[in-house]
Order: C-alpha cells, then structure tokens, then sequence
C-alpha cells in the first residue's frame, strides 16, 4: 500500500488520504510554513495536521500548543 509521510507530523499515513491545500486554503499554507518553513503545499498535509491549522486560525491567533 502507498504510504505517506506527513512531513509537518512525520505519521504515515495511507497515501490517499493526503490533503493537498489550494488558495482557498492559503492562510492555513501560512500558518504551516510559519512553524515549518521547509514545507511547500505541494508536499501536503495529513488531515489530522489540516484540521490542526485549521482550527489554529479559527481560533485566537496563533496560541500554538493547544492548551487542553
Ligand atoms: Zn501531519
């Protein structure tokens, strides 16, 4: 089976299960590249990390480290 390796969390993930972000999501590219400059949105995110930076921009600004 293809696996991915989230390069923002380093899990594996099946390959299909990728996100691949567009403009629509540009300020959830933001927030990843701002914690991870290397990483460009054609290398993808897993979902658990996209639904992360997204919620860390719904949120209050950028509080990374979820308290909880
Ligand atoms: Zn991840």
């Amino acid at each position: 089976m293809a696996e991915y390796i989230c390069p923002v969390c380093r899990q594996k993930i099946p390959r299909d299960l990728t996100v691949f972000l567009n403009h629509a999501n540009q300020h959830i590219i933001q927030a990843v590249k701002k914690e991870h400059p290397d990483w460009v949105e054609k290398d993808g995110l897993c979902p658990k990390c996209t639904e992360y930076y997204e919620r860390a921009k719904k949120g209050e600004e950028f509080s990374f480290r979820r308290k909880r």
